[in-house]
């Protein structure tokens, strides 16, 4: 079959598609949390004591009470078969970013036949993959291969289910026989402790005397394509690597902006039903859905939540998003960047601390004592992205994100935090003294009057910025759609702690130096505003002049993933996360290393891709029609006549180019990149990703040239337009 008689019968398909007929008339209120051993159904499965021991831990971080773990497992056993399941999975979560299960069987093989196995406390505790799959970037040796998933306690146990029965997943994290962190989740734990600690110790010197513990909360706005499966096949790129290698931008883009807030086609919207259904079973509340700014582009947001929580539902949700969007005949692309000029997809994170005693933190409050206690949360947040900014933009490079961060459609390479016109007036005042005016109320001391109301007024947000505050949280919006949002939080969490310990540090040694409370804290205010005000940036991001103003500034502008990752390596930030006890130097290094070769495998795979598809399915076409061409000029010359083809001079130049395009790829993917991951991540960037562009060009100026029932691809028209 032709490539065009694939691409026409993947449009017949679609065109005919019917959306299945499903019964959904359960309310979905009666669904929530159907699917998750939660708290309630503990307290009533649970004897009273145990059940107060295991939400202690859950709740004040208290050290597991190993005699529970029976009881527990037992209740949980018991749950899991009532509601289906035959398996039980200990899930986790490996430097791959991906959501990782171990699978076990309930039934084990006795001598009278199989019987239901004990699922005892230390089945539940303490489980042991086969680790050696799984990235560690050094830490484990070979001798020493053996990593162990442990039950994190404070992320409710679930039911996954499927057609074929069902499975009880368990949220661990993953460790090495020596206790070193080979997972996304251990470092979110112990960053959440760090920052806790150090917040309660600022909250008592404001006085609070029923200090809660500080917990960090996130709620993850994550953008995703849908396409439909049958051009999704006819796409190797995009299979293979998530992305579409080729493609001439479509005729009908996005410049009608049309798509957004529009009508959401009605597969897609079937989709969505069914997709929040089953995160309701999860306890997993779906906020919003529309459609984002891009063709085929949409978004869901969940409720935000603990960041701990909120990052297991995160990845729960994607994995969710891809298996529904199957029912229904399609793809979900979470790719930063699927289709290159269109639109990309970020994973915009939310949040902020607090707790039920003292609420939200960031939050501005009613009274003067209120104010002045979030201008000090505040400010750690400003200090910390000024310290840290190059480990905020570390934890979100990856060589997808490269095609994604300062594009001008996503919050640029620089770290920079937008506060609003309101609140950067009272920052700019107290660098300036105190504070004596604000903007719309008129004279203001610090400590005796109510600021403002901060508008959380949409219209007055700032797009363009990475790091924006939106009233009563902040928003990071560099973090893209596929990444999992513990190296975000993992790195806000911890550059807070440093922030508060700062400050706790400061404002103890200012009153037992024999000032007043509130002077101290204007003192300590000020202090951080004029040392790190530089990084509040209210303008345009994507304006170029904004590139000269943060070099001035001395903001870092980290471009790409090679820059931005030996970001890990400085003394500075590798003192950071040792002292709040987040990440070991080895366990710190491990992962600078685990990334950068991700990197350097992920262009790789990219680059044999882009030399697959130009050698066997784009160059062949080419050929083909110029061949037709060049038959059609020979006729017409046989016969006497002229033919004069500016297709075929333009055709004949572009396989040309493609032709050496293609030697130049084969040459550079045959060069050894080098020994060292960094060597190798180099090379990617500097040989393969140029070489990958050259075919790239020269196959998509192919694309309008040669006749459309002779392209191989589905093109970005069909694939967006078509659902
Ligand atoms: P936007 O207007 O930015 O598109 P959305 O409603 O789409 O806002 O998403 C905002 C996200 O921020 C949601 O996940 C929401 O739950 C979360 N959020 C709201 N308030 C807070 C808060 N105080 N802390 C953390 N996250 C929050
Ligand atoms: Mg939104």
């Amino acid at each position: 079959m032709s490539g065009s008689q694939s691409r026409r019968q993947a449009i017949n398909a679609v065109t005919g598609y019917q959306v299945p007929d499903k019964d959904f008339t359960e309310p979905l209120g009666e669904l929530f949390g159907r699917n998750t051993f939660s708290p309630a159904v503990m307290k009533s499965r649970l004897p009273k004591s145990v059940y107060k021991s295991v939400m202690s831990t859950i709740d004040k971080g208290t050290p597991l009470d190993p005699t529970v773990a029976d009881v527990v497992a037992s209740a949980m056993k018991d749950w899991a078969l009532e509601n289906g399941a035959s398996h039980y999975a200990h899930v986790f979560y490996p430097l791959t970013g991906l959501t990782a299960e171990k699978h076990d069987s309930f039934l084990s093989p006795e001598d009278s036949g199989a019987s239901m196995a004990e699922f005892a406390g230390k089945t539940l505790i303490q489980g042991e993959p086969d680790a050696s799959s799984f990235p560690n970037g050094g830490i484990r040796n070979t001798f020493e291969a053996r990593g162990y998933t442990g039950w994190d306690v404070t992320s409710p146990a679930y039911i996954l289910e499927n057609p074929n029965g069902n499975t009880l997943c368990i949220p661990t994290v993953f460790i090495s026989w020596t206790g070193e962190a080979l997972d996304k989740k251990t470092p979110l734990l112990r960053s959440q402790q760090a920052m806790s600690k150090q917040a309660a110790r600022v909250l008592t010197l404001f006085g609070h005397d029923d200090i809660d513990t500080v917990v960090s909360y996130a709620g993850a706005e994550q953008e995703y394509f849908l396409i439909d499966r049958h051009f999704y096949f006819s796409r190797p790129d995009l299979m293979s690597s998530g992305r579409t290698l080729f493609g001439a931008k479509p005729a009908k883009g996005q410049q009608f902006d049309d798509h957004y807030f529009g009508a959401i086609p009605e597969r897609v919207l079937a989709f969505m039903i069914e997709v929040d259904r089953e995160l309701f079973k999860q306890g997993i509340l779906a906020k919003t859905r529309h459609n984002e700014v891009a063709p085929g582009q949409f978004e869901i947001a969940p409720l935000f939540e603990k960041a701990n929580l909120a990052h297991d539902h995160q990845q729960l949700m994607m994995t969710t998003l891809q298996r529904v969007a199957q029912r229904y005949g399609m793809e979900c692309l979470l790719h930063e960047k699927p289709f290159a000029g269109v639109n990309g997809s970020g994973k915009h994170v939310n949040f902020s601390i607090g707790n039920g005693n003292q609420g939200n933190l960031l939050n501005p409050g009613d009274t003067p004592h209120e104010n002045v206690q979030f201008l000090v949360f505040c400010a750690a947040v400003i200090r910390g992205v000024h310290k840290y900014g190059g480990v905020l933009r570390a934890v979100v490079a990856s060589a997808r994100n490269d095609h994604r961060l300062g594009a001008n459609e996503a919050p640029p390479a620089i770290i920079s935090i937008f506060l609003g016109e309101q609140l950067a007036d009272v920052f700019d005042q107290i660098a300036a003294g105190a504070l004596t005016g604000s903007k719309p109320a008129g004279t203001l001391t610090l400590g005796v009057d109510t600021l403002p109301p901060f508008k959380a007024d949409p219209g007055d947000r700032n797009r363009t910025s990475p790091f924006a505050f939106t009233g009563n949280r902040f928003e990071f919006r560099a973090p893209g759609s596929s990444q999992s949002i513990s190296g975000p939080m993992v790195a806000i969490n911890t550059i807070l702690a440093d922030s508060l310990d700062y400050i706790a540090t400061e404002l103890e040694a200012l009153i037992e130096g024999g000032m007043e409370f509130d002077a101290a804290v204007q003192k300590v205010l000020k202090d951080i505003i004029t040392e790190h005000g530089a990084v509040v940036f209210n303008g345009d991001g994507y304006a170029d002049a904004w590139q000269v103003e943060a070099a001035e500034r001395g903001l870092p502008n980290l471009k790409t993933t090679v820059d931005a990752l030996p970001q890990f390596d400085r003394p500075e930030v590798k003192d950071l996360f040792e002292k709040y006890a987040v990440l070991s130097n080895r366990e710190l290094h491990s992962r600078y290393e685990v990334y950068l070769e991700h990197y350097a495998m992920s262009v790789e795979l990219e680059a044999s891709e882009t030399l697959e598809i130009a050698k066997t399915k784009i160059l062949p076409a080419a050929i083909r029609y110029q061949g037709e061409l060049a038959g059609a000029a020979m006729n017409l010359k046989a016969i006497g006549m002229s033919f004069d083809s500016p297709t075929l001079d333009a055709i004949t130049a572009s396989v040309g180019a493609l032709t050496s395009g293609i030697t130049g790829l084969e040459t550079a993917l045959g060069i050894h990149a080098g020994e060292s991951s960094m060597e190798e991540a180099v090379y990617a960037m500097e040989k393969l990703i140029p070489a990958m562009a050259a075919v790239r060009a020269a196959a998509d100026e192919l694309e309008g040239l040669v006749a459309d029932d002779t392209w191989p691809l589905p093109t970005y028209q069909e694939m967006l337009h078509i659902l």
